[in-house]
């Protein structure tokens, strides 16, 4: 039917017209995806997150964060895409890239932002249209219609059945949450302003955070301004369910708030953690298999995560809300490094960081990788710095540098100059320099320290 959609109800009943363009089109049980590209290897991380966030019952959070993470960590520039679905007092857009998305006449567009766009568009929508660079969107009267699947496509509609008066149904959806009261100015005319953009830091100053929904936010880490230009393979995108396999819904997360506030602002959220058992002897763990076996929990979509997180690092999921179950896995990429010239990379693996550290015999043996600083200020040694994986810590260790490494931590005044020879452990956003240079530490993790 056609919209305007009053409820999470009638998003999922609306009528999708699709437009002819060079992209990918999926409605995905409530989720809606316009990818821009139609190459299957492109667009297949984007599905399947779509696919997962489906599984589940469609949650807007779920949507929004699991983009956000991918982006976050991801080596690649997407390729351009709006997904959208629906959360119990509104709809949830994420844009990110060269896509046009309208909405209510409102227009949202991820190229006017360094990072993504994340909104929340409180119910009605009336309208909504999304197009790819270069495509227009569907013709007025366009009898294709999408009700369900994955095709090319280069835009789509949600028209608006205005004039059927009886449609029109007043909204229903805030009666029992009083937490949104501070929401989001969603459609406001400084809304571009208002965007949660990623690459102007956290939180948002009109709307402080300070109750246990703040907790809920995603934890999501601020992507780097400069693109990554193409590097080596992408990491690992989401993995779907298994076949065969239902998940059980998610309950619906009222305390929703697409802020970007990073978990550690808020208090720690552990003691809901049933107590996990204690490693029996974490050294022998570490030895046993030097570099990727440790202890974590599975979420329900069996992602792999340090025991630590509230929320999947893979699909955004809340893991307090099950029994943690501690046990041995392979250590995921515990995030990227990001240099100020935008390379990027990745953390599976310890790295020796300076001016030349390739002739480190530590290469050598294949115990690190190297990482060059390449710096015309004379300030970086042979071998400045390294960068090791504990459990599911990063930490960096001066090298007895003759000129120091300098940490900036988020949320935090001052550069700091490590202590010769001394290490200390990232936190999501962290910032590093070494002579004239900066590196940025990303992490998947919704940080927990
Ligand atoms: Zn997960």
């Amino acid at each position: 039917m056609p919209i305007p959609a009053t409820s999470a109800e009638d998003w999922s009943s609306a009528t999708v017209v699709p437009g002819s363009g060079e992209g990918t089109l999926a409605r995905i049980g409530p989720v809606v995806l316009l990818v821009g590209s139609d190459q299957p290897s492109v667009v297949k991380p984007y599905l399947e997150h779509a696919q997962i966030v489906a599984a589940n019952g469609g949650q807007g959070r779920q949507l929004v964060r699991g983009y956000a993470l991918m982006l976050s960590t991801a080596v690649e520039q997407s390729p351009g895409f709006a997904a959208l679905a629906p959360h119990t007092t509104g709809l949830a857009v994420f844009v990110d890239g060269d896509v046009t998305v309208t909405i209510n006449d409102q227009t949202i567009s991820g190229a006017d932002s360094l990072a993504w766009v994340e909104r929340l568009i409180p119910w009605p929508v009336e309208s909504v249209t999304v197009t790819l660079p270069g495509a227009a969107a569907p013709a007025d009267g366009s009898t294709y219609r999408l009700d369900g699947g994955v095709i090319p496509a280069g835009s789509f509609t949600m028209p608006s059945g205005a004039g059927d008066a009886m449609m029109v149904v007043q909204p229903v959806a805030m009666t029992d949450e009083p937490m949104m009261a501070p929401a989001e100015p969603a459609v406001s005319e400084e809304a571009g302003h208002e965007d949660h953009d990623h690459g102007h830091g956290h939180g948002h100053p009109d709307t402080p955070v300070s109750d246990a929904a703040a907790a809920m936010v995603v934890p999501v880490a601020a992507p780097p301004a400069p693109p990554a230009p193409p590097a080596p393979p992408a990491p690992a995108a989401p993995v779907a369910p298994p076949a065969g396999r239902p998940l059980p819904p998610v309950p619906a997360d009222e305390h929703v708030n697409f802020q970007s506030v990073l978990i550690s602002d808020v208090d720690d959220d552990m003691d809901d953690f049933e107590p996990l058992p204690i490693v029996e002897n974490a050294a022998q763990v570490m030895e046993d298999s030097p570099s990727e076996q440790v202890r974590g929990v599975y979420c329900k979509n069996r992602h792999f995560n340090d025991p630590r997180v509230l929320f999947c690092a893979v699909c955004g999921i809340n893991m307090v809300q099950q029994t943690p179950v501690l046990v041995n896995g392979s250590r995921p990429p515990l995030g990227v490094i990001v240099l100020d010239d935008g390379s990027v990379f990745q953390l599976d693996t310890p790295y020796l960081l300076g001016r030349d550290p390739s002739g480190d015999e530590r290469i050598h043996n294949g115990d690190f990788r190297p990482l060059p600083i390449i710096d015309q200020s004379n300030q970086v040694s042979r071998v400045h710095a390294r960068l090791e994986m504990r459990g599911w810590d990063v930490v960096l260790i001066d090298n007895n540098s003759t000129n120091g490494t300098f940490v900036h931590v988020p949320r935090t005044p001052d550069w700091v100059r490590m202590q010769p020879g001394t290490e200390q452990v990232l936190v999501q956003g962290t910032r590093v320099r070494i002579g004239h240079r900066t590196l940025a530490f990303n992490t998947h993790a919704g940080a927990s320290h």
